[in-house]
């Protein structure tokens, strides 16, 4: 089994110094490595995901290569790894892992994630997942997965569905498939692309002002995402801001701040009315991600209220 290793996580360590560190990597499968970027992953921009994408396009296709793992900082991995999961078609499995422990800590959690990371990828029913992460014993589908706390090694969790799978000292369970679009159910693709649709994400609040929508939509947002309280509402004077944009042809997303849960469509907003998208289970991140890739497609705001729901 032969597995490819392209880290684009921060820090100093060298890929090969990285799979050196971990004992018994090399009876797993044969690994080759490859630097993508080496940024700290809260540096991860629109150019670096086209590029990473590409490539991951480019080794999926090689006959030699069974899986890819990408090591990736912590801070952005769901976003980056919801990404190549909407863009890389593939049936080969794509592990993202990170570590939440510095390489200098006690009790360092990178190797074994890496460890973890690599049986889950050769491991039988690893197929057709798409994307996922494995870090602190856990698989998660890079679709459901939110890191949820600052500095605990577990933090990474599907808040609204629950885990892919575990991986414990290389013994992989898997459970349930994800039913969602991803991969080669996917209609979106990154060929051709030199630059993404501008979509800013806006944060709502008690008292929310609505002039960092106008100033959105102004410095040419083509899309918003409102990370909106509750089931996704914001003040009066927002929402009619954000009507506002809709009507000028800004795909505006309601999102919620919350750490988990659904933003029903027309439920506390009429969103049929206000012309707006419900994002789903889709946090503001990840809605973000969705939406720029559904705006290099439409801006059709039925169409793409259909892929917050499929996707
Ligand atoms: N800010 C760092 C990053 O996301 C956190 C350390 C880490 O997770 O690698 O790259």
């Amino acid at each position: 089994m032969h597995a490819e290793c392209c880290p684009v996580a921060s820090g100093s360590f060298d890929i090969k110094d990285l799979i050196a560190a971990v004992p018994n990597l090399d009876k797993l499968a044969v690994i080759s490595g490859e630097q993508v970027v080496n940024i700290g992953s809260q540096d991860m921009n629109d150019a670096v995901w086209l590029k990473l994408a590409s490539r991951l396009g480019e080794v999926v296709k090689s006959p030699g290569t069974d899986a890819v793992i990408i090591t990736h900082g912590t801070d952005t991995v769901e976003e980056t790894g919801y990404f190549l999961d909407l863009v890389t078609k593939t049936e080969k499995p794509i592990v993202m892992v990170g570590s939440m422990r510095p390489a200098t800590a006690i009790s360092a959690d990178g190797p074994s994630n890496l460890y973890n990371g690599v049986a889950v990828a050769v491991s039988p029913g690893a197929r057709g997942r798409g994307v996922v992460t494995v870090l602190n014993d856990q698989i998660d589908y890079a679709r459901n997965v939110v890191k949820t706390n600052t500095t605990d090694v577990e933090t990474f969790r599907s808040v609204n569905r629950g885990p892919a799978g575990v991986s414990n000292t290389g013994v992989v369970t898997w459970f349930a498939p994800l039913e969602k679009k991803h991969g080669t159910s996917s209609e979106f693709s990154v060929d051709g692309l030199t630059s993404l649709p501008r979509v800013d994400i806006i944060y709502a609040h008690a008292g929310m002002n609505p002039d960092l929508i106008d100033a959105a939509v102004k410095l040419g947002a083509k899309g918003l995402v409102i990370a909106g309280v509750g089931d996704g509402n914001m003040t009066d004077a927002a929402l009619a801001r954000v009507t506002a944009a809709a009507k000028a042809g800004v795909v505006v997303v309601r999102s919620t701040r919350l750490a988990s849960g659904i933003v029903y469509r027309n439920n506390e907003v009429d969103d049929d009315k206000l012309g707006l998208v419900a994002s789903a289970e889709l946090n503001p991140a990840k809605s973000r991600v969705l939406l720029m890739l559904a705006l290099t497609r439409t801006r059709d705001v039925a169409r793409i209220q259909t892929m917050f729901n499929e996707y």
